[in-house]
């Protein structure tokens, strides 16, 4: 079971430093070799005992004219080989269209960057149905090359990110199975993960980990979420 952590637009360098320290003692007697965080870009540090640090979001250079971006270079000075991918946050929120994602996606994968490629649909898309459904999941993936090594998928559908409503087990199932029948790759359930859902999420066969947002920022509760989640 995979755990992965979006901080968003919480914490600082400080508090990163602290969480870090906090969840690697949290986690000292537990095994599980796949935990990273993604803290803000102005937190990012080296990775540090069982905590593999990430990036939320990086440009599709080295460096460069790019006011309020960061790229390779930033990314390396810590490095950084995690990086978070197409995101709804960035696709709805700052404009992220799938042309501009799959550049991002393409120039990580040239780097050799473990990416978390997130894909998800909105309400009024689920409501349509699974036909509607589907065909809106996998244009996102045009673009992008499923054959990558390093590559997972995270499906977040965007009603139950920070909503606190999880999707059900029976969502889940059908999106998972699907996609798992289509691409053989490591896949992530995101959306409302607590410390109360876990122990069922992590029961669907086809959910090989879990990104989690606002059930993250707390270190010990984030631990506590990962030991459910391990059955420890
Ligand atoms: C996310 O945005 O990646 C996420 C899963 O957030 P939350 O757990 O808060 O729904």
């Amino acid at each position: 079971m995979r755990f992965y952590a979006n901080f968003k637009m919480h914490h600082t360098r400080a508090s990163t430093t602290e969480y870090i320290a906090k969840l690697n003692e949290e986690l000292t007697s537990i095994e599980c070799d796949d935990i990273t965080i993604f803290p803000p870009a102005t937190a990012l540090q080296k990775s540090l005992g069982k905590v593999v640090v990430g990036a939320q979001n990086g440009y599709f250079e080295a460096k460069g004219a790019y006011t309020g971006e960061i790229g390779l270079t930033q990314l390396e000075e810590f490095g950084i080989d995690t990086i978070l991918i197409g995101h709804s946050e960035r696709r709805e929120i700052f404009g992220e269209s799938q042309e501009f994602i799959a550049k991002k996606y393409a120039y990580y994968k040239e780097q050799g960057f473990h990416i978390v490629y997130c894909i998800g649909e909105p309400l009024t898309v689920r409501e349509q149905g699974e036909e509607a459904l589907f065909e809106y999941l996998y244009a996102q993936f045009e673009g992008i090359d499923i054959e990558y090594e390093k590559l997972t998928v995270a499906y977040e559908p965007i009603w139950a990110i920070g909503t606190g409503v999880s999707a059900t087990v029976e969502d889940i199932e059908l999106v998972h199975n699907r996609l798992k029948e289509k691409f053989a790759l490591p896949l992530l359930y995101g959306g409302s993960v607590k410390i109360d859902s876990i122990e069922q999420i992590a029961k669907i066969k086809s959910v090989d980990g879990v990104l989690v947002g606002s059930a993250s920022l707390d270190a010990k509760g984030f631990a506590t979420l990962i030991k459910r989640g391990l059955g420890v």
